[in-house]
Order: C-alpha cells, then sequence, then structure tokens
C-alpha cells in the first residue's frame, strides 16, 4: 500500500468502516512509515478535539475538507530524506 492509498481511506479507517483486510494493511504500512503515522495522529487528535467540542457528528463537507487539507499538506510535503521512493 501507498502513502496516497492510506489518506486516501483514512476516513473509512477511522470510522472502522473497512474492511478487515485492508485495515491490516494500512497498520502495516503505518507501523513503517514515520509519515503516515503523523497524519492518522493529527487526524484522530483533531476528531477528538471536535468530538469535545460537543460536535459529535462531523458535518460530512466539513470532514471532507478536513481530508482535502491533510491530504494536500501531505502531498506538498517535502520529500523525507530516508526515502528514494517516487510518489
Ligand atoms: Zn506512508
Amino acid at each position: 500500500m501507498t502513502c496516497e492509498e492510506v489518506i486516501a481511506h483514512l476516513s473509512s479507517y477511522l470510522d472502522h468502516e473497512m474492511d478487515a483486510a485492508l485495515a491490516a494493511e494500512m497498520q502495516e504500512h503505518i507501523a513503517q512509515c514515520r509519515n503516515c503515522r503523523v497524519v492518522l495522529d493529527t487526524t484522530q487528535r483533531l476528531i477528538v478535539l471536535l468530538h469535545d467540542e460537543g460536535r459529535h457528528i462531523i458535518p460530512m463537507g466539513e470532514r471532507s475538507a478536513l481530508f482535502d487539507r491533510l491530504q494536500q499538506a501531505f502531498l506538498n510535503r517535502p520529500p523525507a530524506s530516508d526515502s528514494n521512493t517516487t510518489v
């Protein structure tokens, strides 16, 4: 699985709406990929924050805007020094 796939599936993963096999693949990638761990961590924290504000359901529009921003930030990140893979 690539970083892009992980980011694309992040929403379903966090909602536990994901195929167990796919979730296992994601966990495997995240365990080895610092970038994806940071993105996952940040997203989880944001969701918890939104929950704490009493907004138990994040509106879909807001959610996709959030994931859009994360995806953009992720794709525009400077290349990782420890990786030679082309994205
Ligand atoms: Zn990754």
